[in-house]
């Protein structure tokens, strides 16, 4: 069923995975993944890490475990897919929660495997891994092999597992919780979290003073209890990495990123090195806001102006012509997300927020999800979730082992779509208000993606040392911390308030995913890097950043990038990217002398 809603958004066609809810074809899958991981435990449970394997055989096995996962995949896609759109229907929630339950219960039938990939003794191992007949899976079968060299015995394992929920998660449990029901009072108002952030974007300076203050106010109440928790997480950190055997607190995050110490060492001095472009914008900023000296609640200010709108059509030729000067062959495969109603943009009451782009296998196609209302950064989301569709679709050559890519590259196709439609948007506005309110949104975005992660990866760095040098420390210390890391970014030319220090606790990626900031700022330089150098290059650069992208999750990032002939163990790639953010803020700069000269 293909259609539009009343102001010609489209909703999409899930046809190609189930006819419907009531599809008895969903019945049937549900029932053959569970009956398959059995089966497939079964035969295969022992023979893996033993002394007799084969290549051959291990392929064998291979093959099928890519099916499983393949059938695996379709019911919880069209489940999640078909819940996003209306939450509110029962028998979406009722389908979602069963796939997922399927889900788990094969999950544990499959588990052994990989397992057993990283217990295959090293001597077999070396034999068979260079045989032709894995030449598919061979990223795969090393890459479970780092990744198990750090895992106990299958008993222990089981241990760590069953009370994962009674240990650190269900300390982050509690940190949700807490935060998630705490209210914030400005006057005798309560507010939730995200209500009263949004307020830091208002352009009345004195309610983002107060906004800020509530958050302080309703943060320090809880202080103690988050700070506990915090401390607790550190430590059981530090502890299940000894035991794992992770040299360093941020060992483990690389590991499963596929990046090495020295790669990520030298991007984040890079990105140190270049804070002082932060600098440079905000004493733009503190110009254009007319503000004598900016703090905290200035960060997000709007930099005033009327705001553009943009319909949907209008959009989709924006971004199919931004792709199709690239590469026609890009803007191809980014038409067929519209003309084969691949795409969920049309809002409604009960669809989820926000935006995604979900793969299912490689023989399926992706869908995009989005709510659009017209504004520049819904143009900008198009852009984002098409380069993630094109992304996988390039990438379905790929077998379902090797289809998604790690953290840190997986956003690269995304971003360089943004920033081909950030150029074509430029090139469309006349006025130059209008550009620098554009250029600045573009910069504030980066900062936020790129140097502000690298701030609080340095903060995760220096806490998670210290608690394992000198045991817990008081909240005051890791305030200390904090307000030190986040306020060497912006040197001189913003100076954050006493309140600011408080503001960790309500970081969640500090308390639920240790380490993982830096991948966003990791991938984010990247695509700038190669974008600067499509810009030296042009036309010779494209099939190479095809084959980039074609090569999905395949091999590592450092090989995929080197593959295109470039060393990011070098500084000057990286540097080149900040290279081009540190253009945009004299483009800013250039418009905003002429605005006053005139
Ligand atoms: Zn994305």
């Amino acid at each position: 069923m293909r259609a539009e809603n009343e102001n010609k958004l489209p909703i999409w066609d899930l046809s190609d995975l189930y006819q419907g809810i009531d599809d008895p074809a969903i019945d049937r899958d549900l029932d053959q993944i569970t009956k398959h991981s059995i089966t497939f435990e079964e035969k295969y449970k022992g023979k893996i890490a033993s002394e007799s394997l084969t290549a051959e055989f291990l392929k064998s096995v291979l093959v099928e475990y890519k099916s499983l996962l393949e059938i695996s995949a379709k019911p919880s896609c069209f489940a999640e897919l078909l819940f996003s759109t209306d939450t509110t229907n029962t028998k979406h929630s009722a389908l979602l929660q069963r796939t997922r339950e399927v889900s788990s219960v094969a999950s544990s039938h499959q588990l052994f495997f990989d397992l057993e990939i990283g217990r295959i003794p090293d001597g077999i191992f070396d034999q068979i891994i260079d045989s032709p007949q894995l030449d598919s899976y061979r990223h795969y079968l090393k890459h479970q092999r780092d990744v198990t060299k750090h895992r106990l015995s299958e008993a222990e394992e089981k241990i760590l597992e069953k009370t994962a929920n009674t240990r650190g998660q269900a300390f982050t449990r509690f940190f949700t919780e807490i935060t998630s029901r705490q209210v914030f009072k400005i006057g005798a108002e309560g507010f939730t979290q995200s209500e009263l952030l949004v307020r830091f974007h208002d352009p009345d300076r004195e309610k983002r003073r107060i906004a800020a203050r509530s958050l302080t106010h309703g943060l320090r109440q809880n202080a103690h209890s988050i700070n506990f928790i915090f401390n607790i997480l550190l430590h059981e950190k530090q502890v299940i990495d000894q035991l794992r055997n992770f040299e360093l607190a941020e060992t483990s995050r690389h590991v499963t990123n596929e990046v090495d110490q020295s790669m990520v060492d030298t991007v984040v001095e890079v990105c140190v090195k270049n804070y002082n472009l932060v600098g440079e914008y905000y004493q733009l900023k503190r110009q254009l806001l007319g503000i004598e000296e900016l703090t905290h609640y200035d960060r997000y200010a709007p930099i005033a102006d009327e705001q553009l709108r943009i319909s949907f059509d209008e959009a989709k030729q924006i971004v199919l012509e931004a792709y199709g000067e690239f590469s026609p062959e890009l803007a191809k495969r980014a038409e067929l997300f519209f003309s084969k109603y691949w795409i969920d943009a049309a809002p409604k009451a009960g669809k989820q927020g926000g935006a995604y782009c979900m793969k299912v296998t490689p023989n399926l196609h992706p869908y995009i999800f989005m709510n659009y209302t017209g504004s520049l950064r819904d143009v900008t989301t198009l852009a984002h979730e098409l380069g993630h569709g094109v992304h996988n679709l390039l990438a379905n050559q790929q077998n379902i082992l090797n289809y998604g890519s790690v953290l840190p590259m997986a956003e690269t196709a995304s971003t360089f779509g943004e920033m081909l439609v950030f150029e074509k948007l430029l090139s469309r506005i006349e006025s130059p208000q209008q550009k620098l309110r554009l250029i600045s949104s573009q910069i504030e975005g980066t900062i936020a993606a790129v140097f502000r992660q690298i701030a609080m990866f340095r903060f995760e760095r220096v806490v998670h040392q210290l608690r394992r040098q000198q045991g817990e420390q008081s909240v005051e210390t890791y305030c200390g911390l904090w307000q030190e890391t986040q306020q060497e970014m912006f040197g001189d030319s913003l100076q954050l308030g006493e309140d600011h220090k408080w503001w960790w606790l309500y970081i969640p990626h500090v308390f639920q995913a240790a380490f993982y900031v830096y991948s966003y700022a990791f991938g984010e330089l990247l695509v700038r890097s190669l974008y600067a150098q499509y810009r030296r290059e042009k036309e010779s650069f494209i099939p190479k950043y095809f084959d980039l992208l074609s090569a999905g999750g395949s091999t590592s990032p450092s090989e995929l990038v080197s593959n295109m002939g470039f060393d990011i163990s070098n500084p000057d790639f990286w540097q080149s990217g900040c290279d081009l953010i540190r253009q945009q803020v004299e483009q800013a700069k250039q418009i905003y002398r002429n605005l006053n000269y005139k």
